[in-house]
């Protein structure tokens, strides 16, 4: 009787675990490492998605509106228009 060597075959090149079957792997890697990671150059935020990053990227961008009155400064148009001071 050959007793077969059972060593798994397929290695997640992720966090290196072994599977027997493909399928296993697959399921490994849609669960453990869902998603891709966008971690942001300029503190240790990581976004889950591109767009995420670049909304958080908004933060690290100092506001370009200010009010001509009070010097105070807006990060949107609206804010602004919404902003009243006398
Ligand atoms: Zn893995
Ligand atoms: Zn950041
Ligand atoms: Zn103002």
């Amino acid at each position: 009787m050959v007793l077969h060597q059972m060593h798994p075959q397929h290695k997640c090149d992720k966090c290196s675990k072994m599977y027997f079957r493909v399928q296993d792997l697959k399921e490994h890697v849609n669960t453990a490492h869902a998603g891709q990671e966008f971690p942001c150059g300029q503190c240790a935020y990581v976004g889950k998605s591109a767009r995420a990053l670049k909304h958080h990227g908004l933060l690290h961008d100092p506001p370009k509106l200010s009010c001509t009155k009070c010097s105070e400064r807006f990060r949107w148009r609206s804010q602004l228009a919404a902003h009243s001071c006398k």
